[in-house]
């Protein structure tokens, strides 16, 4: 899993700009394939497929699975953000982290997650070797809101979690009802947005 850090680099693509990123993000990564499969003798890596349906906050994942007569396929998932919020060289970073990811599926002996082996291997491909790449991408959409329920004088009242963190941190709070404190925290709830 490739979890970025913070980076400003915002433009918009239009379809046609996203569906050519997508190409070279995908000819890059079949052409890489190909290389490898013959240098690290590892065939497997010429049937490795892309898409790029991956949501939230991690520009790429890579993937093992296993057909129903029990062979195991591997898919490389790529953020579609990366392609308005990274350079070209994001992308092939990107793409050369997971793909030493697979390679790693298919040989474990290799590397197993980001240590040592696997960064090695990904520095040897091509890559930085690095776990987090600088792409600020958009977090999930959470699917659920956090309260935090406090009685006050009989009422209810329902308080964010910065204000909750706030009110533990000894800061005052007020609401029409009166003075909230600590000592009226009844309990945490997730509201369906
Ligand atoms: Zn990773």
């Amino acid at each position: 899993m490739y979890i970025p850090t913070q980076r400003e680099h915002i433009m918009s693509l239009t379809n046609d700009q996203m569906n050519q990123a997508k190409d070279d993000a995908s000819q890059f990564m079949f052409a890489s394939m190909r290389r490898l499969a013959t240098e690290y003798n590892m065939p497997e890596l010429r049937h490795v497929s892309i898409q790029f349906t991956l949501r939230g906050n991690c520009a790429g994942t890579a993937n093992k699975r296993f057909a129903p007569n029990g062979t195991p396929y591997y898919f490389v998932n790529l953020n579609e953000e990366i392609f308005e919020k990274g350079t070209k060289r994001d992308v092939e970073l990107v793409l050369l982290h997971e793909i030493a990811h697979i390679m790693c599926f298919i040989n474990p002996r290799l590397g197993k997650n980001h240590d040592k082996g696997w960064k090695r291997v990904c520095l040897a491909i091509g890559g930085d070797g690095e776990r987090c790449h600088e792409i600020n991408l958009t977090p999930a959409r959470k699917r659920y809101l956090t309260r935090h329920i406090y009685i006050v004088n009989g009422h209810t009242i329902k308080l964010s979690t910065i204000r909750h963190n706030q009110l533990d941190k000894g800061l005052r709070l007020r609401c029409k009802h009166g003075e909230i404190k600590k000592s009226h925290y009844s309990e945490t709830i997730k509201i369906a947005k």
